[in-house]
């Protein structure tokens, strides 16, 4: 059985050698967050266009204000005025941030080291040639790159597009992700269940994923355990990028996914992953489809989504697969989990001491892969070794933080 890294790297394989070019359109820079940029963006002038001061304090000829030294201040520049004098030798004059910093004037004293009396600054320190400056041009020049294709745009990106005023932007059409809850007891969150009857809550989660990830879901009704019922639900998702089923994946009677993908010609790459919760994720290719039947239990769902899916939606996306984001923690209590499966243990790490720059991490108590509950209060799974299934309090540990809280 493959490991779940192995599980993972033929999934980003996969997905590489069928990414199609996409399609770009043009969004509002306001709507922009977390599109992937498809061309790329330019510097439209130089920056900073000006020699901006960093500080608010006063624009000197470095040479002049030497360390016990005095000079006249002949004025002030406040952030957005320019003067049109050059600063004479023996002069000075006060600067606020952001300002340009006056023809002549090659350094910025700060405030807090100079005093004033009347027009007469007194400098407490030496001063360097380019303190405080920020020189035109240093951070690019006009028609430079500013901003590459395949970059998802967060808020610095989206920050650099508007300091270049790229107010609607190149982006790739985001990939489609049909979703495909399955079962007889699953019933729509609006109906009244039944005593037997579950709310379908995979699909909510589902399509929140799909959008934290970058893809448009595209939600389903919920599919019968029945051959006929779930071969038409399966044809409406081929329409999609990528089909994502929940439930319907394990041993069980009707547990008929894998057999029905199979008759309408689909191709699978796994079908077992040495992992918990998560062990009987299907992954597959049907038609121009890649298809994920992924384990119904909610937090299967949930995990397993995480580990296989988002790389998919990167790169038919137009991005690169962003990395699994591990972080070390010290484990607070003893565990012991059966040994050949990776687990992925609801938990909760907390930077508990103000000056740790490393987490300690907490195994919550849970009721099996259906508990939501449990999950609501965790921020991070903890990741069990396949091979080291018993670990020690104090000893360090991986943990897969949710990609929606941390
Ligand atoms: P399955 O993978 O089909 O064997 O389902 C495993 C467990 O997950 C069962 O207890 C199901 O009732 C539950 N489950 C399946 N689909 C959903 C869903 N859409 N929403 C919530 N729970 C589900
Ligand atoms: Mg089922």
């Amino acid at each position: 059985m493959l490991s779940f890294a192995e599980a993972r790297q033929l999934v980003i394989t996969q997905s590489q050698s069928r990414a199609n070019p996409r399609s770009a359109l043009a969004v509002p820079i306001a709507e922009a967050l977390g599109h992937v940029l498809a061309q790329e963006i330019c510097s439209d002038r130089e920056y900073p266009p000006f020699d901006r001061s960093t500080r608010d304090g006063y624009a000197v000829r470095a040479e002049d204000a030497s360390q016990g030294g005095q000079l006249h201040c002949v004025g002030e520049i406040k952030a957005g005025d320019t003067v049109s004098e050059p600063l004479a030798p023996g002069t000075c004059v006060q600067i606020m941030t952001g300002a340009a910093v006056p023809v002549g004037a090659d350094a910025v004293v700060m405030i807090e080291f100079t005093e004033r009396s009347g027009d007469t600054i007194s400098f407490g320190r030496p001063t360097q040639v380019g303190q405080n400056i920020v020189p035109h041009g240093s951070e690019a020049h006009a028609g430079d790159l500013a901003l590459s294709p395949g970059l998802r745009l967060g808020y610095a990106e989206l920050a650099v597009a508007a300091q270049v005023g790229a107010t609607s932007l190149p982006c790739y059409q985001r990939p489609r992700v049909a979703i495909l809850s399955t079962g007889d007891e699953v019933v729509p969150i609006t109906d009244t269940p039944g005593p037997f009857h579950i709310r379908n809550s995979n699909t909510i989660s589902l399509s929140a994923q799909v959008q934290l990830a970058g893809g448009d879901p595209v939600p389903l009704v919920n599919a019968r355990d029945r051959v006929d019922d779930l071969a038409a639900k399966i044809e409406q998702g081929l329409r999609e990028d990528i089909l994502v089923l929940s439930g319907g994946v394990s041993m069980g009677k009707y547990d008929l996914v894998e057999s029905v993908l199979k008759g309408m010609g689909a191709e699978f790459f796994f079908d077992a992953v040495a992992l918990r919760p998560g062990k009987p994720t299907v992954f597959g290719r049907c038609r121009n489809t890649l298809v994920f039947g992924l384990p119904g239990n909610p937090v299967s769902t949930m995990v397993t989504f995480q580990l296989f899916v988002i790389p998919t939606i990167d790169i038919l996306g137009g991005a690169k697969a962003r990395p699994l984001p591990l972080l070390e923690a010290t484990l607070v209590e003893r565990i012991q989990e059966k040994a050949g499966l990776t687990h992925f243990l609801p938990a909760r790490v907390e930077w508990v001491q103000s000056s740790a720059l490393s987490p300690e991490v907490r195994p919550l108590r849970w009721q099996g892969s259906g508990d939501i509950a449990t999950l609501t209060r965790a921020n991070c799974f903890l990741v069990v070794p396949a091979d080291q299934p018993s670990i020690n309090a104090g000893d360090k540990v991986s943990v897969l933080p949710r990609f929606d809280v941390l």
